[in-house]
Parts: structure tokens; sequence; C-alpha cells
């Protein structure tokens, strides 16, 4: 996936135009699985408008942000992980393993998820 301004993968998802598990919608964000899920609950969440990370999205517009967040946490109480507890990830930009950029939060849980989250090995 590139870096340019053309639409992401994610834009068509938003319109329906690719198939993916739906888990969630609100006015402004959809939650659907991860096609190559790292534990066993993988949903992502995006905000319906684009932006490229979760920082610009933080700037431009702190409402969404919270209606990601929001969004994450009532994925989390449809996966019945809200107790077990599960981990909401924004990779941003390239060293975090960005690959669309379409700014997205990764809700991770349903299993003991692994510590190292840092440097890679
Ligand atoms: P990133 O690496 O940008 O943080 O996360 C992108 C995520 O999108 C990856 O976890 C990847 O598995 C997921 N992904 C890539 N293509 C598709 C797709 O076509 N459908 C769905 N549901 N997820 C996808």
């Amino acid at each position: 996936m590139g870096e340019s301004d053309a639409e992401t993968l994610f834009e068509r998802i938003i319109a329906r135009e690719i198939p993916a598990e739906i888990v969630h919608e609100t006015e402004g964000t959809l939650a659907f699985r991860d096609i190559n899920p790292q534990a066993a609950t993988h949903v992502l969440v995006v905000p319906k408008k684009r932006y490229r990370n979760v920082a610009e999205l933080a700037a431009a517009d702190p409402e969404l942000l919270a209606e990601v967040i929001g969004a994450a946490a009532k994925v989390a109480e449809l996966e019945g992980i809200t107790q077990s507890g599960y981990r909401v990830v924004f990779n941003t930009e390239l060293d975090a393993g960005q690959s669309v950029f379409h700014v997205h939060a990764h809700v991770l849980g349903g299993e003991q998820l692994g510590l190292s989250f840092g440097r890679a090995g």
C-alpha cells in the first residue's frame, strides 16, 4: 500500500464496495474484523472521514477521535472482552508498520496478548 493521497482500501470498505465483516457502526465510524487477525478478537475501527493518522485526526477533529475510542470500547463490549481486557493500537507511520493511511484503531483481545510491543525482534 502506497503513501499517495489516492483513496485507500478503507474508503472502499466504508462505501461497501469491498466486503468486510462489520461488527459496529456509528454516525462517524465503522468497525470491521481485520482480514489477518493477530488475536482472537481483532477489529479495526475507522472514522468515515479520512485522516492520515491519529495525530492528524486529534488535531483536526478531537470529537471524532473520542467517537473512535468510544466505538472501540463498544466493540470490546460486543465481543465480551471488556472485563478480560484488550489493547487499542494506532500504528502511526512507517516505523510502526502503518500500511493503510486512513487512521484506524486496532482493537485486540480475547486471549492473553504478548507484552512485547516495542522494538522488532
Ligand atoms: P496497519 O498495518 O495500517 O496498522 O493496519 C492495517 C490492517 O488492515 C492490517 O492489520 C491488515 O490485516 C488489515 N487489512 C488489510 N487489507 C484488508 C482488507 O481487505 N480487509 C480487512 N478487513 N482488513 C484488511
